[in-house]
């Protein structure tokens, strides 16, 4: 009897020291919390129809990583699981408070958001803009389900947690890591629909890579602004213009409210004479009018005088965007009408050209 009572002693001491190991060395890890909103990282084809829909809680995402537990003490927020299709900017300001929210705890000391990569670039933006905490954010997906033969997702989770604790990924702001490549939130563009080597920031560059564990830094991140989140925000639209265009659409949006239209011009940020005929209508009502273009590198620039060029499209009030996307500008535009909700002149100020 003693010698049981002896050896269950034992054990109950040796099971105690394991405890404690291991609770000391998860105190000892970085904390980083993970924000899971769904897309195919978190997706499985569904047999029935042969289509990958949301299927995977953020707790089932990690603990598909290997080796996670030894990288970071890992905390988990299930925010939603839809596919990024399906996200809007009202759900992205929710976002960016819960992980401001987050990130305010003193023993966090970054996050990453898994989300769907098809406007991931656009949400990373949204938090990049808004989010009032400095720590690292990392943006994370994946462009093969989690029923794939490879996956790529527990990978990219791996290294977004490696970067979000990393010292050498300070000062970056958001960004958006897959297949081990470092993109800014402000550059960054989804460059393929099906490959998992998607995204990059074009002529601005990687701000850095992840090998063997460790983070590798290439640049700076561009110059950054900081906006609040309003209550509402305005209704801007979208549209990109064609040969042939009657603007036709353009003055649809003046006429069904918009307070921003985002016009997506051909070449250095042109339209053609219909549809800036349609943007003057549109800014005489009071909506305000960012061009930007359909063209991947360099961007918008007064270059051209005749009816819709960019010269004249400036000098009828229109704001000429500079490098970033439709989306983006979109994105940008919403939330600076929301500050500048009388001074019109001040909107200008906010697509002004930065470094990086
Ligand atoms: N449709 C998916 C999404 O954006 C694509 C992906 O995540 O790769 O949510």
């Amino acid at each position: 009897m003693n010698a049981i009572k002896h050896s269950f002693f034992v054990i109950c001491c040796i099971a105690i020291c394991v405890f404690f190991a291991v609770s000391l060395h998860a105190a000892q890890l970085p904390k980083v919390v993970i924000v899971t909103t769904g897309g195919t990282i978190a997706e499985k084809t569904d047999p029935k129809t042969g289509g990958a829909v949301p299927a995977v809680s953020g707790k089932d995402l990690i603990e598909a990583v290997p080796g996670l537990a030894k990288v970071a003490d890992i905390e988990v927020v299930n925010f939603s699981n839809i596919d990024s299709s399906q996200m809007t900017p009202k759900i992205w300001a929710k976002l960016s408070k819960v992980v401001d929210d987050r990130l305010a705890d003193p023993k966090v000391k970054g996050a990453v958001v898994t989300h769907g990569t098809d406007t991931m670039a656009e949400g990373a933006y949204f938090l990049e803009l808004t989010l009032k905490s400095d720590k690292p954010v990392v943006f994370v997906g994946a462009m093969r389900d989690a029923s794939d033969v490879s996956p790529d997702g527990p990978a990219n989770i791996l290294n977004a947690v490696i970067q979000a604790c990393s010292d050498e990924a300070r000062g970056w702001g958001v960004t958006v890591t897959l297949n081990e490549y470092i993109n800014s939130a402000r550059n960054v563009r989804k460059t393929n629909s099906t490959n998992v080597q998607t995204f990059d920031s074009g002529e601005k560059g990687y701000l850095g890579y992840i090998v063997m564990g460790k983070v590798i830094r290439y640049n700076e991140a561009p110059s950054r602004q900081k906006l609040s989140i309003p209550k509402r925000l305005p209704k801007v639209v979208l549209l990109e213009t064609f040969a042939g265009d009657d603007g036709s659409l353009v003055r649809f949006a003046a006429d069904q409210g918009a307070k921003g239209i985002v016009i997506v011009g051909v070449g250095a940020g042109n339209v053609n004479a219909q549809v800036y005929e349609a943007l003057k209508y549109a800014m005489k009502k009071g909506v305000a009018v960012v061009v930007t273009t359909r063209v991947y590198y360099s961007g918008v620039w007064p270059m051209y005088g005749d009816q819709g060029g960019g010269e004249t499209l400036e000098k009828s009030g229109a704001i000429l965007g500079g490098d970033l996307t439709g989306a983006k500008a979109r994105i940008l535009l919403m939330l600076a009408l929301a500050q500048e909700k009388s001074k019109r002149g001040q909107l200008k100020q906010y697509f002004k050209r930065r470094s990086g």
